[in-house]
């Protein structure tokens, strides 16, 4: 359910034409509806609400300050891969001991902040990578908060690139290798052992992985359990999917009755959970404009104003995302490929997609474009990164304006040598 809606053929963001969006920002412009982001973090919220839990929202699903702001004043924690996560959500006023800190390839830098910032857990994927924090927080007089993020060998049944979970993956530590890793933190000065992290992977459609992955975490917890090893915490991460094109993936409260029995088992473990894609991914849409519409003996194309750079997933991961009009008017339907204007053969944002025949000019939107959008776009082609909006109820923001050309060579020099 999202409030993005057709009113008299004229699509809307809650009670803002998109339209007049569009010609005071301009295209391409990122939408995103605030009531629908609110809605979906606290349907995950609600979900798990007999828990003692902690929703921390994925933030490289959508890392825009007004973003993280929204759902941290509505209590969510964050879920960061980086340093610059780490700035972001501290800047958005999240509280450090509601940030939990993943990711295989840590600085010293970054393990320093963190650690400065009295982040909760850092959840550590390598024996490597435990010994160089313990080594760090000694150094810093400080104890690091450690979920060991275990990798429970799961087929989440997604896109290969978005598998975490598989024991082929970079991610954590493998389920076999986890009491021996636990024994060693355990071991170590600096390092407080907490938790227990999983991610399978992303845009997963079923329970099926969640509770199988889940099934073999509780295995662990107990057996640590039973070697003096206490376990606080119980991350179970993100990865529930989204409807991009008529998927039924299971809703929050039914995720939520599938693993509940399972984390009842082990009484009294707080629960932490990394939704992104479920939380901002249908709360955003990407607004481009027809420039052009070009017929090839081979194909039709309609040539937007949006581009790879702007939304790379349907050039990544052959993705799909849902294309309509913003304004819907009577009119044959023709199958085109609707691609942007970057020099590469891979920019398209549909292929062999039969859509109401577009006029030159006219405005279209790019539906659940709000996660991983906006913050997987690049410079590319010295493109200015699109503008983003903010809408509630009848009013909008720009939360980010659109980038200049003087902001795309912001920091670049020419040497001394170069200049006569
Ligand atoms: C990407 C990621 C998430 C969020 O995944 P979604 O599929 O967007 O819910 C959560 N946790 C970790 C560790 C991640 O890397």
């Amino acid at each position: 359910m999202n409030f993005f809606q057709y009113q008299d053929n004229e699509l809307y963001a809650e009670q803002v034409p998109i339209k007049e969006i569009a010609d005071k920002v301009g295209t391409p412009v990122y939408i995103y509806s605030y009531n629908t982001l609110l809605r979906h973090f606290r349907a995950v919220d609600e979900a798990f609400a007999p828990l003692d839990h902690l929703v921390c929202f994925a933030v490289k699903a959508n890392s825009n300050l007004a973003i993280l702001s929204s759902l941290a004043q509505a209590g969510a924690g964050m879920d960061i891969v980086s340093g610059g996560e780490l700035y972001r959500a501290l800047c958005a006023g999240v509280a450090p001991d509601k940030i939990v800190y993943a990711g295989v390839g840590k600085t010293a830098l970054e393990m320093e902040y963190a650690l400065k910032s009295g982040v909760l857990l850092f959840n550590v994927e390598s024996q490597a990578e435990l010994q160089a924090l313990n080594q760090l927080a000694g150094s810093l007089g400080l104890k690091a908060r450690v979920a060991l993020r275990v990798n429970p060998d799961v087929d989440p049944q997604t896109h290969p690139y978005i598998s975490t979970g598989l024991k082929k993956n970079k991610f954590g530590i493998s389920i076999n290798q986890a009491i021996e890793e636990y024994k060693v933190a355990a071991e170590l000065k600096n390092i407080q052992v907490a938790g227990v992290h999983k991610h399978i992977g992303s845009q997963i459609t079923e329970t099926g992985p969640f509770v199988d992955g889940l099934k073999k975490i509780v295995e662990l917890i107990k057996q640590l359990r039973a070697i003096g090893i206490d376990i606080e915490y119980l991350n179970l991460g993100g990865g529930l999917g989204i409807t991009y094109n008529g998927e039924t993936p299971p809703s929050p409260e039914n995720f939520a009755r599938a693993i509940m029995p399972l984390i009842n088992e082990l009484g009294g473990c707080k629960v932490i959970l990394e939704p992104g894609r479920v939380v901002a991914g249908n709360a955003g849409i990407l607004v481009a404009r027809v420039i052009y519409k070009k017929t090839t003996p081979a194909k039709g194309f309609v040539i937007v104003d949006a581009g790879m750079n702007d939304l790379i997933r349907p050039s990544l991961y052959n993705a799909y995302h849902k294309i309509v009009p913003v304004h819907k008017a009577e009119r044959p339907e023709v199958e085109v490929d609707v691609v942007g204007p970057i020099c590469e053969s891979g920019d398209f944002l549909a292929q062999q997609r039969v859509l109401p025949e577009f006029r030159e000019g006219e405005l279209l939107a790019i539906l659940s474009a709000g996660s991983y959008g906006f913050s997987m776009s690049s410079n590319y082609n010295s493109r200015p990164r699109a503008a983003e909006v903010l809408v509630r109820d009848d009013k909008y923001y720009v939360i980010r304006r659109r980038e200049s050309y003087e902001t795309l060579i912001q920091g670049e020099s020419i040497p001394p040598f170069l200049q006569s």
